[in-house]
């Protein structure tokens, strides 16, 4: 476990990585804003991400727990399910999250590891594929491939 604390420690490089620090609110922190730009690796082999992202994140404090707000802006690529071109466009994700150290198993709260860091890659991962359209358009009106080939 400790050798885990450090390695987390090392990679604390905050405002490259998706990491935050929330020892603060740990030890008494109410309120805080975050404002992030990081890089979200690949995740998908359809759906890429323009580097870097922003993040948004307001938190608040409820007993153990912490609430985010959290709005990130990202270029999206990804391919058009009707004519099958990659395009990309900006998008705006809204969420909300919670954030714990012992996370409820029954929820989706995330956790916050033993030295008060969360990476939020995976959570912003998880916002970019849940909000992706059904019918992904590169443009309302998008005829598709003539030949049908995509
Ligand atoms: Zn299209």
């Amino acid at each position: 476990m400790n050798r885990r604390s450090v390695v987390i420690a090392q990679y604390n490089m905050i405002g490259s990585s998706l990491k935050i620090n929330l020892s603060d609110f740990f030890s008494g922190q109410d309120q805080k804003d975050f404002q992030i730009n990081g890089n979200l690796a690949d995740f998908d082999d359809e759906i890429k991400v323009k580097n870097p992202v922003k993040v948004e994140l307001k938190l608040n404090r409820a007993d153990d727990k912490i609430l985010a707000a959290g709005k990130m802006k990202a270029e999206v690529i990804s391919l058009c399910s009707r004519c099958g071109k990659k395009f990309s466009k900006k998008k705006e994700f809204d969420f909300d999250s919670v954030f714990s150290k012992n996370p409820d198993p029954e929820s989706d709260e995330w956790k916050v590891d033993e030295a008060g860091n969360i990476d939020l890659t995976d959570l912003l991962i998880q916002e970019i594929i849940v909000n992706m359209p059904v019918k992904n358009l590169c443009n309302s009106k998008c005829k598709g491939a003539k030949n049908g080939a995509a």
